[in-house]
């Protein structure tokens, strides 16, 4: 059987394409690698409690919101089981002995941070002015007018930092506005301004988190995809990508089983994707150097402390600990040490006081765990065991210098590295967030959803900004190229 369009891999992106695809009459294959579905969406469970491998929250779902309209067109919105995040603070910046909170709600933010910082309230009005630019560039209303996303090349251009430097008198504001960096992967000379607003914009209009796991968010993506005749497969890695010099005709499944299709999209790393693609005289050289050279952002290591029952207070609100360090992360002085992390918590049920499970990021380069490269999960060996028992005692001193001890409340502790996310979403040495989009050169790093060969695209995380948003603008886009920009986007704006 030849399918439409088979498309690599059950990440947000893969199965956001399966679902607008199969909604629009295409018989599409979702293909799998692992057991589970989801990529960065997927949910494990240790006994009763739930731990989210790749999302800790999720912005402008409120009524007339971007993801609310994209979620509402895929027809998911209404099925998840969502938790609204303190309005007063959704996140706090914890920075030099002092608390900062961002508050949802444009004007709320500015007034939140201009009472500990009253000289710059007129700088943070200016400040929040550019967000809201960058975060109406993919505006409902564009979307109905038949606009996807409006050009935005000059924020692409422009250094998150510096522009916060130029707006921002205070030094302290300037790392306090740029305090949820991890998220993005902040480098200070690398991150794009584009990239910071887009996501920061769409937590201020309005920031939720997913009880009972984001892998609901998959399971729906699937029934819609399931409902709507296509097939979604699981235990079923791509392990070539036939190819020749016109283009792409089927892909091998676990090294032995043929799926013949119309035309492919690849929802994992380009750099992968075309590890797996036969030679083709349509993929230049060039392309495929350009590809394997660009550089990805750090990876993470994530804590998940089971908390014993009824013991710690559930916080509606993510917490980002820098101590006196800077709230971006320079490679050369990382290594080895914990200087910044983000916390985390998810309880049992939507209005729980207590926190069931407690989760802990904190940056991580490949070379930290490098040793262990040629390893497999669950067989890694007592070193690495103790390896990451030693960074879990120091993830955890460097919280408690500053005031938060979660000792007392530990039941159990679990751990994930980059090369937990390597082996399991394919990702280049466990990158968290896929290509760097580095402000200096931004053409560079910008991939396209068209491949050279016709039939070939690419979605997912590297394309465009990562996270929830960027992924499902970037499933738009390349879907889009099936579709028409115009017709899907009015299609999706009138859902
Ligand atoms: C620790 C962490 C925390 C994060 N927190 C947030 C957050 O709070 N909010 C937010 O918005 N974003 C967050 N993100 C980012 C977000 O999770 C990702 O940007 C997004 O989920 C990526 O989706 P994707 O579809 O591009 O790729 P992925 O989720 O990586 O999916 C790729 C899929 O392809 C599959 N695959 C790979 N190779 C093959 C193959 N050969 N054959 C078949 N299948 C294959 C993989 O198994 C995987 O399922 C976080 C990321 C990390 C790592």
């Amino acid at each position: 059987m030849e399918y439409d369009i088979i498309i690599i891999g059950s990440g947000l992106g893969g199965l956001e394409c399966g679902a607008i695809l199969s909604k629009e009459g295409f018989n599409v294959c979702v293909l799998e690698k692992n057991s589970n579905f989801g990529g960065c969406f997927q949910t494990y469970q240790r006994g009763n409690h739930l731990l989210d491998t790749g999302i800790h929250y999720v912005g402008s779902l409120d009524d007339g919101q971007i993801m609310n309209q994209y979620f509402k067109y895929l027809g998911i919105m209404d099925k998840l089981r969502l938790r609204k995040l303190d309005t007063e603070a959704f996140d706090q910046i914890h920075y030099h002995g002092k608390v900062y909170n961002y508050a949802m709600g444009h004007e709320q933010f500015v007034d939140t941070l201009a009472r500990q910082f009253p000289a710059e309230r007129e700088n943070l009005k200016r400040y929040v002015n550019q967000l809201k630019e960058v975060g109406n560039l993919i505006s409902v209303e564009n979307l109905r007018q038949g606009v996807i996303a409006t050009e935005g090349m000059r924020y692409f251009c422009t250094s998150a930092a510096r522009l916060i430097e130029e707006t921002i008198g205070n030094r302290d504001l300037q790392e306090v506005l740029a305090g949820s960096a991890l998220l993005y992967g902040g480098i200070r000379n690398m991150s794009t301004f584009y990239g910071h607003a887009m996501i920061n914009n769409s937590y201020i209009e309005s920031a939720y988190r997913f009880v009972d796991g984001t892998i609901q968010v998959s399971h729906e993506l699937i029934k819609v995809i399931r409902a709507n005749g296509g097939t979604v497969l699981n235990n079923a890695e791509v392990t070539r990508i036939v190819a020749d010099d016109t283009g792409a005709k089927a892909v091998i499944v676990n090294g032995t089983e043929q799926f013949d299709a119309k035309r492919i999209i690849s929802n994992v790393h380009p750099q992968r994707t075309l590890e797996l693609l036969d030679k083709s005289r349509a993929i230049k050289n060039a392309y495929i150097t350009r590809i394997n050279s660009l550089p990805n952002t750090y990876g993470i290591f994530s804590i998940y402390l089971v908390v014993k029952p009824k013991t710690l207070k559930y916080n509606n609100f993510n917490v980002y600990l820098h101590g006196n360090n800077s709230v971006w992360y320079d490679r050369q002085n990382y290594p080895g040490h914990t200087t910044n992390c983000m916390i985390s918590m998810q309880a049992h049920t939507a209005d729980s006081e207590w926190a069931d499970v407690v989760t802990i990021l904190t940056p991580m380069y490949f070379e930290e765990v490098a040793e262990w490269a040629d390893t497999k999960p669950e067989h890694r060996g007592e070193r690495y065991r103790l390896f990451k028992e030693a960074k879990t005692r120091q993830v955890l001193d460097f919280i408690r210098q500053h005031g938060i001890d979660f000792e007392p409340y530990i039941e159990s502790v679990y751990t994930t590295s980059p090369l937990s996310y390597r082996d399991y979403t394919a990702t280049p040495e466990g990158s968290a967030y896929g290509i760097i989009k580095d402000y200096k050169c931004p053409q560079v790093g910008f991939v396209s959803t068209r491949t050279k060969l016709g039939n070939l695209y690419l979605t997912g995380q590297n394309l465009n900004v990562h996270g929830a948003l960027g992924v499902t603008l970037t499933a738009i886009i390349t879907c889009s190229e099936f579709l028409g920009q115009e017709y899907l986007a009015k299609k999706v704006g009138n859902a």
